[in-house]
This record gives C-alpha cells, sequence and structure tokens, in this order.
C-alpha cells in the first residue's frame, strides 16, 4: 500500500526513537548514528515529507533514477550512493554524492580516482564486504579486504572511511557478529581510518545498531513496501 506524507512522518519519528535506544544500548549517543533514507523507487513528494520530519541523508541506489527524481528533492540535503556501480556511471556521481558506499573491486576504486582527480577533489567511499562470501553479491570478502584496502589507499583522490554491508537474510546475528569483528579488526590496519560502519536495513537496524554499525539504511520500514512496476 502506498503511503502517504503523515505516515512517513509517523514512521520517521518511531525510527528515530529505536535507533536512539539502540544507540544508548550500546553506549553511544542518538547523534552518533546516522539514519539514512533509501529512496528507491519513492515518489518525491514522499521522500521530502521524510525531509521535512528531520531526515538528513538520502541513499541512492541507481544513477538514472537518482538523475530523474533529484530536482525534486528538496536541496541542501546530502546524498550518499548505496547501489551496484558500474565504472562507466562514476563520473555522474563524484562531486555530486556525499559518499560513495558501495565500491567493491579495484577496477572500481581507480575510476573513481580518476573523475576525482579530474574534479580535483577526494572522494570519500566505503569498501562493500560481502560478509556472506555469497557468490550472487558484489563485494570484497573479509580475506581480500586487507589487500583491497591498501591498494586504495595509494590513491590520492579516494579516501576510504569505513566499511558497508548488506548481510545475508537470517534469523539470528551471526553475519552482523561477524561483520562488527571484521570492522574492529580493519580498524587496527597500517593508516586505516575506519570511522563509518553502513550495516542495517529495514529489518534489523536496531541489531545492526547493537553491533556496531553507525549508518543504518532504511527504505521500507520508512516509506512502505516498493513498487517496481
Ligand atoms: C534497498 C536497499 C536498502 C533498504 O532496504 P529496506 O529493507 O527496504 O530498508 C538498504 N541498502 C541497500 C544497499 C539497498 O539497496
Amino acid at each position: 500500500m502506498q503511503m502517504d506524507s503523515k505516515q512517513v512522518c509517523e514512521n520517521y519519528t518511531r525510527i528515530s526513537g529505536e535507533i536512539a535506544e539502540a544507540a544508548l544500548a550500546s553506549g553511544r549517543k542518538p547523534e552518533d548514528i546516522a539514519f539514512m533514507a533509501v529512496t528507491k523507487t519513492v515518489d518525491p513528494v514522499l521522500v521530502n515529507a521524510a525531509i521535512d520530519c528531520g531526515i538528513q541523508l538520502l541513499g541512492e541506489n541507481r544513477v538514472q533514477e537518482w538523475q530523474s527524481k533529484k530536482d525534486a528533492y528538496r536541496s541542501g540535503i546530502p546524498v550518499d550512493f548505496i547501489g551496484a556501480l558500474q565504472a562507466n556511471k562514476v563520473k555522474y556521481l563524484i562531486g555530486n554524492v556525499r559518499l560513495i558506499h558501495s565500491v567493491d573491486r579495484l577496477s572500481l576504486a581507480q575510476e573513481i580516482e580518476k573523475q576525482a582527480a579530474k574534479h580535483e577533489l577526494i572522494q570519500e567511499i566505503l569498501l562493500e564486504v560481502n560478509i556472506g562470501a555469497e557468490e550472487t553479491k558484489s563485494g570484497t570478502t573479509p580475506e581480500t579486504l586487507p589487500e583491497l584496502l591498501k591498494q586504495v589507499q595509494e590513491f590520492p583522490h579516494v579516501h576510504v572511511c569505513g566499511l558497508m554491508t548488506i548481510p545475508p537474510p537470517r534469523q539470528d546475528t551471526y553475519f552482523l557478529e561477524k561483520m562488527e569483528e571484521v570492522f574492529l579488526k580493519t580498524k587496527e590496519l597500517p593508516n586505516a581510518d575506519m570511522q563509518i560502519l553502513s550495516m542495517g536495513m529495514s529489518d534489523d537496524y536496531r541489531e545492526a545498531i547493537l553491533h556496531g554499525s553507525n549508518l543504518v539504511r532504511v527504505g521500507s520500514a520508512l516509506f512502505g513496501a516498493r513498487n517496481y512496476t
């Protein structure tokens, strides 16, 4: 069912409260956790409703969809890119997005370096970790992560400031715990600047925060079920 602006605002208030509780329960402050609104398939009217209620960060999955919608969004709100990314689309993101969450391979980081150098800026990115080692999913594995990080650290126009993951669906917190471990281990690597752990979606944002996440990406719990047609 399509939600209206009032429902989106109610959802925002409820989820914010739960995020704050999970933050406090894990020894942090509510403002230490970023609440991202994931906008794929969502009508810009509802995205603006979420912004009016207090959302301070948007997450976009598809370059084309974002380009067709961005002029309808209230301006000034930062946008992160969170979707699977082809190298030939990188040029549309540089200078326009705050953070790219989904850097899963060296060749993609290389293209980001090239485009960021052209714009004379440093692009902040997260490395995407395939924590379930699923063949259908992109992302470096916990085993290949240290080498990828080391290689990307060589790029002068790319700054790795954390990790992102989309764990396989599971009833328990197995992969959240595993990812928390990987994050803590990665923090110890030379010159690692691990500030952000982007983990947790509509079904598991509370548990993800309890396991160290400080950026949750919430779509359907905020806007209702997505309609892809
Ligand atoms: C769609 C999407 C989300 C949000 O999913 P919900 O379960 O609807 O909250 C979060 N992260 C990524 C990368 C997504 O593609």
